[in-house]
């Protein structure tokens, strides 16, 4: 780093040290400022950058819920606005256990620049709880919804903060949200994304992010001569972002091997087709079950549980191309060393920074194609852009519409990221070019906005 961005990130360091996963987004963002500092001096006059990696605003709160014995919980609560440069503070509500501050502060950081790379007028933010909906009941989860948004209300709004969906936070949650919201402010507006068909919701979301990814990818493969029909890929996770990822690359002709859960991954040579997938659907998102009963239903496939936070064995089955979908940091240097080592050529990140920061270095130093989060996974957040268009203008788009919106998002994507890489870093640094393109369009409206 240079003098400028290493000081900014010690800054960043000594005011919030138990913050690890905000500073290895900002780390990680920062190398990349390293090669456009020099060239941009308003940008340096005007701290900018000291002034992004603050929050415009952090709301954290307290949610208490009745469970279905009668007890009283409390969870935790958080919405961070990071940034209404460009538009509207805009991104996903994420239920998991594992939530804090650090972990939603990097996601509304990373939000920043992936909203502004889709060319979409949309701020950047992010939000959640640590509470686990896993193992609650649908009664359990909508009183925890409603108590959240009780709170959550008064904060966001159709032209001021448009929440979505992340982890744990799907279909049946934004519908609990959103009929809170309607009720307490008694109207009906695009507040949230995500949505369900019969109200406000645009088609194409609940697949946008997955389908997004492979569009992205399939771009970037085809300019370097390769192709996704035929080749064998690994993907991780098996909630709404891995599913719609292996139903793309299904429909593209590639092989899908993997899938997995926070308990364990599932290994299946032949292929998860289209029918083995759409049983992975009811399995997730209806039975809320395990992955371990896909290898109980279909013969010749391995189960293998997860075990400590050591190599995971999913990221050591040879393959071509490799799509992380669970969650952050999930692929470490050792799994980075295994993908190298068996001969990978892309990897595409669906998740929000799946991959440690040594790991991003040594894709990029052994000339492995890495489309960075930022870009690869900004087709939700786009398709959530158009469902706020939507909504205001009283519409509704086709499937076909919305498809074809969202394939031309993920080609202008690759056009401006591979631009700014050429033009600022070197060919194929897709980290770089996103970081960079994504910045210069929120630094610019920073400036001609004034010290705010
Ligand atoms: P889901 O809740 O639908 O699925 C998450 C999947 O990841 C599940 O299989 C889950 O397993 C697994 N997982 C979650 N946490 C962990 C963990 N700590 N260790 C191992 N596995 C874990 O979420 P999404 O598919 O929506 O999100 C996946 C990733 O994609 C996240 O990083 C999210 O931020 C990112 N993303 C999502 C977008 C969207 O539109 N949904 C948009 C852009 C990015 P289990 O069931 O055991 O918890």
């Amino acid at each position: 780093m240079n003098t400028v961005t290493e000081k900014i990130y010690q800054h960043v360091c000594q005011l919030d040290p138990d913050q690890k996963e905000f500073q290895q987004a900002v780390y990680t963002f920062l190398l990349s400022m390293d090669k456009v500092i020099d060239e941009l001096p308003e940008v340096t006059y005007h701290k900018v950058i000291e002034r992004m990696v603050e929050p415009e605003r952090v709301v954290m709160f307290r949610v208490p819920w009745i469970d279905d014995e009668g007890r009283l919980q409390i969870n935790r609560g958080f919405r961070v606005q990071q940034s209404s440069a460009i538009g509207p503070y805009k991104g996903g509500l994420r239920f998991h256990p594992s939530v804090n501050l650090s972990i939603i502060k990097f996601l509304a950081f990373e939000q920043v620049f992936k909203n502004s790379l889709t060319g979409l007028p949309m701020g950047g933010g992010k939000g959640g709880s640590d509470f686990n909906p896993k193992g609650r009941s649908d009664a359990e989860v909508m009183r925890f919804c409603q108590s959240f948004m009780t709170e959550l209300y008064r904060h966001i709004g159709p032209d001021t903060d448009v929440p979505a969906g992340d982890i744990g936070v799907g279909g049946r949650e934004i519908g609990f949200l959103y009929g809170q919201y309607k009720r307490i402010t008694n109207s009906f507006t695009g507040v949230l994304t995500g949505k369900g068909q019969t109200f406000g919701g645009s088609l194409i979301r609940p697949e946008a992010t997955g389908y997004g990814l492979v569009y992205l990818c399939d771009e970037i493969l085809r300019n370097e001569g390769r192709k996704l029909e035929g080749a064998t890929c690994l993907v991780s996770g098996s909630g709404n972002v891995a599913q719609y990822t292996v139903e793309k690359l299904n429909a593209l002709g590639a092989k899908v091997v993997t899938l997995s859960d926070s308990s364990g991954m599932i290994y299946d040579e032949e292929g998860i087709s289209p029918e083995k997938l759409a049983y992975v659907m009811q399995l997730k998102n209806v039975k809320r079950g395990r992955i371990r009963e896909y290898a109980d239903k279909y013969k010749g496939v391995t189960y293998i549980p997860r075990t400590g936070n050591g190599a995971n064995p999913l990221w050591d089955i040879k393959a071509d191309y490799a799509f992380p979908c669970a969650t952050q940091n999930e692929i470490n240097l050792e799994d980075a060393g295994n993908l190298v080592k068996n001969g990978i050529k892309l990897v595409g990140e669906g998740a929000n920074m799946p991959c440690v920061a040594e790991a991003e270095k040594l894709f990029l130093d052994k000339g492995v194609l890495l489309a960075p989060a930022k870009a690869a996974n900004a087709g939700g957040v786009a398709v959530s852009g158009l469902e706020m268009s939507q909504n205001s203008m009283r519409l509704h788009w086709t499937r076909e519409e919305v498809d074809e919106k969202l394939r031309s998002i993920m080609k202008g994507i690759y056009t401006n990221i591979s631009e700014a890489a050429d033009k600022y870093s070197e060919h194929n640094n897709f980290v770089d070019g996103a970081n960079i393109a994504g910045f210069l369009k929120v630094a610019n409206a920073m400036i001609a906005q004034g010290y705010v």
